[in-house]
């Protein structure tokens, strides 16, 4: 999509973007502004605006998602201390970027309930 930061990330366009992870499907890349030491964000390379948005269809991506996060987090060392996976909708939720996209969290004791 033209007009989206994540689209454009995802086509290269944004070569200061510190890639961790790159498959078929989606990639992993480090968040501009981390809310704990190690905060990830992995961007499906098809775009879908919301949560809102995915189909049954997605179901396997959205499963891919969640698994590439976990292996980088067992490869950045922090799967056994602990890490946190979300995924903001929308205004409520703080969604600032609409191309979806699942934060890694780790490095760090979070807080629970979140802000
Ligand atoms: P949201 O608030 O939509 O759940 O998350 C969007 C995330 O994208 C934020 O954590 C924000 O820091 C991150 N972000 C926004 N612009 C950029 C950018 O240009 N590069 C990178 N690496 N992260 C970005
Ligand atoms: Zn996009």
């Amino acid at each position: 999509m033209a007009d989206c930061l994540f689209c454009k990330i995802i086509d290269g366009q944004i070569p200061t973007v510190k890639k961790v992870h790159d498959d078929a499907l989606c990639i992993g890349f480090l968040d501009i502004n981390p809310q704990a030491p190690t905060h990830i964000l992995f961007v499906p390379k098809r775009h879908i605006a919301t949560l809102n948005d995915c189909t049954t269809e997605d179901r396997e991506l959205m499963g891919h998602l969640i698994f590439a996060a976990a292996k980088v987090a067992r490869e950045k060392g922090v799967g056994e201390t602990g890490y946190r996976t979300v995924m903001n909708c929308n205004r409520d939720a703080g969604q600032t970027v609409f191309h979806i996209h699942l934060h890694l969290l780790a490095g760090r004791p979070l807080t629970w309930p979140p802000g």
